[in-house]
C-alpha cells in the first residue's frame, strides 16, 4: 500500500492535549480495516524471517498493533503498562516527562525464562524517546533482547532516535520532520 495512505488515515488534531502539540490519532488508521491490515503486513513481512520470539506492546496503543503481530506471527505478546496495573510481580523503569517522570512496567517471567529471548517492541509513535528506552531497559533487565522498535510514525524533530540508537535498532513507516 502507498505510504500516503497510510499517512492520510491518520487524523491530525492540533493543540490536543496541550497547545502547539499536534496529536497523531492512530483510531481513524485501525477503524479502516484495509489500512490496518496493510500495517500489520508490512510488520509482519519485516519481522518474520529473524527468529523473533516475543512482541513487547506498549500501552495502550501498541497493544492494538503489538497484538496483532504477534498473532501474524504466531508469537507471544508481552504487555508492557503504566505503573501499577500488572498484577503479579514486576520490573519497572522510570523514565522524565517535561513535568515529573513516568514509569512502565513488565511482568519479570514475561518471557517466560526463555534465556537472551529475541523481543521486537512496537509502538504506535516515538516523540521524544522517553517512554521507549525505558521500555528497551525493561526488556534488558529480564534478560531480554531489543532486536528492534518500531513504531507506526517517527517524529523526527523531537529526536528520540537520538535517545535510542545506542540501545537497539528504530523501524517506522511514517518520518514526520517536525514534532
Ligand atoms: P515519547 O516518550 O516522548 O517518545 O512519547 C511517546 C508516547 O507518547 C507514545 O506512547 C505516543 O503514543 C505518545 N505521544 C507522544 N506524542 C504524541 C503525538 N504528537 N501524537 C500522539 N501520541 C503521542
Amino acid at each position: 500500500m502507498d505510504k500516503h495512505k497510510i499517512a492520510d488515515s491518520i487524523r491530525a488534531i492540533p493543540d490536543y492535549p496541550k497547545p502547539d502539540i499536534i496529536f497523531r490519532d492512530v483510531t481513524t488508521l485501525i477503524g479502516d480495516g484495509e489500512v490496518f491490515k496493510a500495517v500489520i503486513d508490512i510488520l509482519k513481512h519485516r519481522y518474520e524471517k529473524q527468529n523473533i520470539d516475543f512482541i513487547a506492546g506498549i500501552e495502550a496503543r501498541g497493544f492494538v498493533f503489538g497484538a496483532a503481530l504477534a498473532y501474524a506471527l504466531g508469537i507471544g505478546f508481552v504487555p508492557i503498562r503504566k505503573k501499577g496495573k500488572l498484577p503479579y510481580t514486576t520490573v519497572s523503569e522510570k523514565y522524565s516527562l517535561e513535568y515529573g517522570f513516568d514509569e512502565v512496567e513488565m511482568h519479570i517471567d514475561a518471557f517466560r525464562n526463555k534465556q537472551g529471548a529475541r523481543v521486537v517492541l512496537v509502538d504506535d509513535l516515538i516523540a521524544t524517546g522517553g517512554t521507549a528506552q525505558a521500555s528497551v531497559r525493561l526488556i534488558e533487565s529480564i534478560g531480554g533482547e531489543c532486536v528492534e522498535a518500531a513504531f507506526i510514525i517517527n517524529l523526527k524533530g523531537l529526536q528520540g532516535e537520538k535517545k535510542l540508537l545506542p540501545h537497539t535498532k528504530i523501524f517506522s513507516i511514517l518520518e514526520y520532520e517536525g514534532k
